[in-house]
């Protein structure tokens, strides 16, 4: 019987020093603990797995608009939506995952049909949203999924001509006047994950992504990847964000496991060193990991990283860098 722990995140970004919380960080904040109240109570009671403790914590966040994930996705150059999401368990290994989704308002829950299902592993498009519609899955209109803060850093990114990301996480999009910082280059928020372990001692994993703003039409992130954003197994649970090309070109989830694995590192050495690996690349970013003893961190190397732990009934939920920086016993 193991002490179980839920780890979320809501992206990470941002270069220099934090501004402190903005006008819509409480209900990232609201949501966020709604969530480590909920799941971690069900997981605590034993009532759930750690595969459905990450399916669901999510999905509430896919549901909420000011994630950049589902409802509240950014938008890519040509003003469309295209959504990532993966999943994995770590007991035996099995995967789900889902690229250039437009219309399913779920994408997680369509990576855990294909985990489920147990073939194919990845699917894109509309084959996957195909799936996902005779699976019974919600679909709905791609305009739904655009709201008007996402709108706005379209229109700012644009008139900016910014590198893509670059207005993911400006929260005064809307109210240009209010804007203190647009000049600030920053990387992409707002990217959501979740890794559990539950009362049996297994773990599960799982992200989802809208991507970056501006991003090409076509392009894929880390967030769909198994081994790139995503990792389970019988040792770890990963779940990363930041600028995907570098989390693909390190594998780092998978490098996360390795390194765990192979050397005598503690939990927070190899955080440590997977984001020392992924910064060269231009891919500065957070994860969050655990392992099957409880312990956990919520590493990141920007400005600001939303996360949450539950943890012996205990709930912590941070925003800016963290003078206790949370760890768990590693
Ligand atoms: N990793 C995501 C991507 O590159 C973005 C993020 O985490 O904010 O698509």
């Amino acid at each position: 019987m193991s002490v179980p722990v839920l780890l979320i995140h809501g992206g990470a970004g941002g270069d220099g020093p934090w501004g402190g919380p903005t006008k819509l960080d409480p209900g990232r904040i609201d949501c966020m603990t709604i969530i480590l109240q909920e799941v971690g109570r069900a997981l605590e009671r034993g009532e759930i797995s750690a595969l459905q403790a990450v399916t669901i914590a999510v999905q509430i966040m896919e549901d909420e608009p000011l994630f950049n994930a589902g409802r509240g996705s950014v938008l890519d150059a040509q003003g469309d939506i295209s959504m990532d999401a993966s999943i994995m368990n770590g007991p035996d290994g099995a995967a789900g995952a889902c690229a250039g989704l437009k219309n399913t308002k779920h994408p997680i829950a369509l990576a855990r049909h294909l985990l489920d299902n147990g073939w194919p592993v990845i699917m894109i498009g509309e084959g996957a949203e195909e799936v996902g519609r005779k699976a019974g899955l919600d679909m709905v209109e791609s305009d739904w999924l655009k709201t008007d803060l996402r709108r706005a850093q379209w229109s700012k990114w644009q008139a900016t001509k910014g590198r893509p990301g670059s207005t993911d996480e400006d929260d005064n999009a809307q109210s240009p006047l209010l804007d203190h910082d647009s000049e600030i280059e920053r990387a992409p928020a707002g990217t959501v994950g979740a890794v559990a372990l539950d009362v049996d001692g297994e773990m599960a994993a799982a992200t989802s992504s809208g991507g970056m703003t501006g991003k090409p039409p076509g392009r894929i992130g880390d967030s769909c990847l198994i081994g790139a954003g995503t990792w389970a197994d019988g040792r770890v649970a990963i779940s990363c964000t930041g600028i995907g090309e570098a989390y693909i070109r390190t594998a780092a989830a998978r490098r996360f496991s390795d390194l765990y694995e192979l050397t005598d590192m503690t939990l927070a050495d190899v955080g440590d060193r997977v984001l020392e690996e992924v910064a060269p690349l231009g891919g500065r970013g957070g994860l969050i990991a655990l392992n099957s003893h409880g312990e956990f961190i919520l590493p990141f190397h920007t400005t600001l990283m939303y996360r949450g732990v539950w943890a012996n009934g205990r709930i912590t939920t941070d925003i800016g860098p963290d003078s206790t920086r949370e760890k768990g016993k590693s």
